[in-house]
């Protein structure tokens, strides 16, 4: 078994290192000063011209496509290192929910799709959305959808409401699921439709304010309203019925993107932990590291963390080598164990640094109030645990 890095990743790594220190740590500090991802857009933008320079932008997306052209493992690694700023993502282009609707535009768009929509993501020209849960049903069972989308003609009318529509202020398109063909067996009822957000009829109602933050642009999550929204019949994303199977191909390698990132988080939280606790006196000459507690949580840390990187890195080899179906066990069960990992790490990290801890003087507080949605979003925690224990009981005989 060889545990050490790629070579292309040995050789990537320094270079976002290096990137980090010298313009993505100025630009984060701006944005918990600022609270507002709007007003960031400009320097943002600026960054991203540096990253193309750089040759480092859309790791994940194939050369032909202007990425990089890494493998999922690769990308694994990669992402773990663009986890440790909430702007890395973004700044390289592979950030949700884009990274996902670039992914289902690949393998599912036309030709006249790619041109139109992906080019430009691909590009970093446009944004997009994904608008899937739907406030007054559970987005735990995304075969009940109440959003319809009828033929009128050529054209898909579009009628429903969502939210948690993820960056939709800003976005160009959103890929919708709605339900085509209510007669069909529950799996087979929705399609995935792309709809310019110039429609009519397409309505952001509001930016859900979450923990606090009143959210804006990328940095948001809206409540939308497809009113009679019209689109051409062509707009229709992969086989007509078949969205909720697109939907789930889209969590397979998001899965490992997204437990990645929680990863690189976890690593940023537990090194201010550790300097915070090497820095820190509690009493003249006395500093928190000397503590027992403290070198407890330390330890403890870093092994969740270590083990945790395992996990995925195990997974994403699985999903290469022998396909997601194969690896299902472990895309579920790294969703609630890396999201534990991630939120007892920042809590920690929270801890040791008391007070300060809930400011935005670090970057800690702004963690705590995004990703404790880890375990809820992408299929909260709890449907993976049932899902994985189902699949266990039922090579022991037992159908639950
Ligand atoms: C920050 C954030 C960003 C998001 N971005 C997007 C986006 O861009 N696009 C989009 O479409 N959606 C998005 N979502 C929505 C997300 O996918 C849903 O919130 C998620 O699927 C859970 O659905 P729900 O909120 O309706 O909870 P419900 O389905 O009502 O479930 C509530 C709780 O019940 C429990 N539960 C549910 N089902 C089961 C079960 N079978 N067994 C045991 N317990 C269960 C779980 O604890 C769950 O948390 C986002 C959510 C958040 C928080």
């Amino acid at each position: 078994m060889d545990f050490s890095d790629p070579p292309r990743v040995r050789e990537i790594l320094p270079k976002i290192r290096a990137f980090f220190a010298s313009d993505l740590l100025l630009l984060e500090r701006e944005l918990l000063a600022r609270r507002s991802f709007r007003a960031l857009l400009p320097e943002l933008g600026e960054a991203r011209r540096k990253v193309k320079q750089l040759g480092l932008w859309a790791p994940h997306l194939p050369e032909a496509w202007g990425g990089m052209g890494l493998t999922l493992t690769e990308h694994a690694r990669v992402s773990e290192e663009l986890g440790k700023s909430p702007i890395g993502h973004y700044v390289f282009n592979c950030q949700a929910p884009d990274v996902g609707n670039m992914e289902i535009l690949m393998q599912y768009g036309d030709d006249a799709q790619k041109r139109q929509f992906l080019t430009p993501l691909a590009n970093g020209d446009i944004r997009s959305c994904f608008s899937m849960t739907e406030p007054d049903l559970p987005g735990s069972n995304p075969t009940w959808l109440g959003t319809q989308a009828t033929l009128d003609g050529d054209e898909w009318v579009i009628r429903g409401r969502k939210w948690f529509t993820s960056s939709a202020e800003g976005a160009a398109f959103a890929i919708v699921m709605a339900v085509t063909d209510p007669d069909a067996a529950p799996h087979m009822r929705a399609s995935q439709i792309i709809v310019p957000t110039d429609t009519k009829g397409f309505r952001i109602i509001r930016n859900i304010p979450v923990m606090g933050e009143p959210g804006d642009d990328y940095g948001s999550h809206a409540e939308v309203e497809y009113v009679d929204c019209r689109v051409p019949a062509k707009n229709l994303l992969g086989p007509r019925g078949g969205g909720f199977f697109v939907a789930q191909e889209r969590l397979g390698p998001g899965r490992i993107h997204h437990a990645m990132r929680w990863i690189g988080i976890a690593e940023r939280a537990f090194d201010l932990m550790c300097t915070r606790a090497a820095t820190r006196e509690v009493a003249p000459g006395k500093k928190l590291a000397h503590k027992q507690i403290v070198q407890g949580w330390i330890a403890e840390c870093r092994a969740q963390i270590d083990a945790a990187r395992l996990y995925v890195m195990h997974t994403a080899w699985r999903i290469e080598k022998e396909g997601a179906h194969e690896a299902r066990d472990g895309i579920s069960a790294i969703k609630f164990y890396v999201a534990d990992v991630l939120t007892n790490v920042l809590d920690r990290a929270i801890q040791v640094h008391g007070a300060l801890g809930l400011t935005d003087d670090t970057v800690l507080a702004y963690y705590y109030r995004h990703e404790r949605a880890a375990h809820i979003y992408d299929g909260a925690d709890e449907v993976h645990k049932v899902s994985l224990a189902k699949r266990i009981m039922k090579r022991y005989g037992v159908e639950t």
